[in-house]
């Protein structure tokens, strides 16, 4: 598996083993022509004019999936490092 910064789609929810923290829904959002309906298959949750661009609409879906960690299993760098020390830690104190 590998870890890139982009955050893929996931099933289920995943916690962060150091803090706890639980993934956040996945939520896109798709530009779209003002008067061109939406034809994904994801569940649209708003639609608002981009900007001040007059023809263009951004459209927000969701497919209802979890979005995945920044680092693996883990939400931040700083949780994935003080989870690898006190690892160790417990293995020297054992
Ligand atoms: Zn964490």
């Amino acid at each position: 598996m590998t870890y890139w910064r982009s955050c893929p789609e996931i099933n289920e929810p995943m916690s962060c083993p150091w803090c706890g923290k639980v993934t956040r829904k996945y939520y896109e959002e798709i530009r779209l022509p003002r008067d061109a309906p939406y034809e994904g298959n994801a569940r649209v949750i708003s639609r608002k004019p981009f900007g001040h661009v007059r023809d263009t609409d951004v459209v927000r879906v969701t497919r209802d999936l979890w979005r995945a960690f920044d680092y693996g299993h883990f939400d931040t760098l700083r949780c994935a490092q003080s989870w690898a020390n006190a690892v160790l830690d417990e293995e020297d104190a054992a």
